[in-house]
């Protein structure tokens, strides 16, 4: 399938047409988000009030969500829009809709943007054939989850003074990981070095290929390191001995008090949800090198800027559609009781 995925205006700042990775997105047009992300954060409450306003945003969720799904929403309120929300359980996808046309309804009630978040990883690129919006993924399976890695670079640049050469070790799940995977695409584009580890099980070495250092010993992955990102197990897509699993992770690979003494500069990130105990330490997530919260915050102005960003490119191509000569119009339906 040809990607109709991110693009960006000769000046580099992104522009869409969609949002369904970071592989392919580039550095001018990461950072151009991420400079979006801060001019929208310095401002006021309502500064951004008149960006879109009176747009349409359509949520579809056909995945459970708490951080991701509040910033979307909290994020077209502050532009304006209205966020049109779909939890694909309690929609007709249950009665056997099939994706494409549940998208195509969404369109039909006026949405500007569908944001989707699936099960599928490549569901954000197939909806980009199916519905003439921006389509912005919100999580696909294993695939990517690229507002949550532009989230992560955003809080990680703010910490680090900048990301050339620094090196970020990811640590957990990664095997079924759409941050994983987003977030090394964003990392290696904005210069960082990216370790992934790990059991066997869940790190491959396959990993290298893509420049990634990989290593399934902690202590040794966090020499040197200057941040470190810990994912959950990922229960709802492991296939086989989930509590062998658990238990390895915990003893062999949490972020624990004991680590975080051992490396008291390294900055401490997690997507969320937490698994507190479990693939790090209770204190650890609410110790003073924790970003995690942080990432929350920052995730509401990312995702204020690339609606922003992709509804103002947008704009001209909806424009230009609405001149499009009208065809017939629809027949008068006759009014009971008008004369
Ligand atoms: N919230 C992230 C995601 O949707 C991470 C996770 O669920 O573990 O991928």
């Amino acid at each position: 399938m040809e990607s109709r995925s991110a693009s960006w205006s000769e000046t580099g700042r992104f522009c869409g047409p969609h949002l369904t990775g970071l592989r392919n997105l580039g550095a001018p047009a990461i950072r151009s988000i991420l400079d979006e992300a801060r001019r929208m954060r310095s401002a006021g409450r309502g500064a951004h009030a008149g960006l879109a306003p009176g747009c349409q945003v359509a949520l579809l969720f056909h995945e459970n969500s708490t951080r991701t799904r509040m910033a979307f929403e909290a994020a077209a309120g502050r532009l304006g829009a209205v966020a049109m929300v779909l939890q694909a359980g309690s929609s007709s996808a249950t009665k056997g809709e099939t994706l494409s046309d549940t998208a195509r309804v969404l369109e039909s009630q006026g949405a500007d943007l569908l944001v989707l978040r699936h099960p599928d990883p490549d569901s954000a690129e197939f909806l980009t054939h199916h519905v003439k919006l921006p389509v912005v993924n919100a999580g696909a399976g294993t695939g990517e989850h690229p507002t949550q890695a532009l989230l992560d670079l955003l809080t990680l640049e703010d910490a680090l003074g900048g990301l050339g050469g620094r090196r970020v070790v990811i640590v957990g799940d990664v095997a079924h990981s759409r941050v994983a995977r987003s977030n090394l695409f964003g990392l290696q584009a904005m210069g960082a070095r990216v370790v992934f580890c790990g059991p066997p099980t869940l790190v491959s070495p396959r990993w290298a290929e893509l420049g990634v250092d990989v290593s399934h010993d902690l202590d040794e992955a966090l020499a040197g390191a200057d941040a470190v990102m810990g994912l959950r197990l990922q229960y709802e897509r492991l296939e086989g001995d989930a509590p062998g699993a658990a238990g390895t992770l915990r003893s062999r690979y949490g972020i624990t008090s004991e680590r975080m003494r051992a490396h008291p500069a390294l900055w401490v990130l997690h997507p969320g949800p937490v698994m507190r105990g479990a693939e790090i330490a209770h204190d650890v997530v609410d110790g003073e090198r924790s970003l995690i919260f942080r990432q929350d915050e920052n995730g509401l102005y990312v995702r204020m800027a690339v609606l922003a960003m992709l509804l103002a490119s947008a704009g001209p191509r909806r424009a230009a559609k609405a001149a499009e000569p009208a065809g017939t119009p629809p027949p008068r339906v006759p009014v009971k009781g008008a004369r």
